[in-house]
């Protein structure tokens, strides 16, 4: 079996009996399959194994991790923070499912070149890990509001204005609680 990118020759396992099953310590670029502004900055390591099963290849992942650059969302620096996702698997079908809606998310075994391509599915599963609001550290303080400075290197005199929460609509609620509680005594 052969590597190339993160496409693997998996014509002896097709021709072979269900149940057979090859691994592999892969540490490869995978800098390709990401869009500019989120590429890794570190080679992907995981351990694949591939399987042969009755409608395909049964690809399992597990200790993916690959280092990628993020914007913190406080300060506005770049850091890098690791991604992992321990296990994973799909199944790389032999055939094409015609009444399959979602054709987008069946992965297929290419079986004019007998291969495996598991870079998409990567892709997604690292994807899928990256932090809603990535931020570079829990103590990150982020910038003033009013000089912009980073207060992670510096302090600066700004007197940032507390904002006082107004709810004007308080006095409704207060309004129907005594109603409430007034109705209540009524009925006991
Ligand atoms: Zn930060
Ligand atoms: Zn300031």
């Amino acid at each position: 079996m052969s590597i190339k990118g993160c496409t693997f020759d998996v014509g002896d396992l097709v021709r072979g009996e269900q149940g057979v099953a090859v691994s592999f310590d892969i540490k490869q670029s995978i800098e390709k399959a990401f869009a500019e502004n989120e590429k890794p900055v570190s080679p992907l390591q995981a351990t694949v194994t591939f399987m042969k099963i009755a409608e395909g290849i049964h690809v399992s992942l597990k200790n993916m991790c690959a280092k990628f650059p993020f914007i913190c969302n406080k300060c506005g620096k770049e850091f890098v923070r690791e991604i992992t996702v321990n296990d994973r698997e799909r199944v790389y079908f032999f055939e094409e499912d015609k009444e399959e809606k979602d054709i987008f998310d069946r992965y297929h075994v290419d079986l004019k070149n007998m291969t495996v391509d598991i870079t998409e599915l990567i892709r997604q599963e690292m994807i899928l890990h990256f932090p809603t609001i990535p931020v570079c550290s829990k103590s990150c303080k982020g910038l003033c509001p009013v000089c912009g400075a980073d207060l992670n290197d510096t302090s600066c005199s700004c007197t940032v204005q507390e904002v006082t929460e107004e709810k004007p609509l308080a006095i409704l609620k207060t309004l129907y609680n005594a109603k409430a509680s007034g109705s209540e005594e009524k009925n006991s």
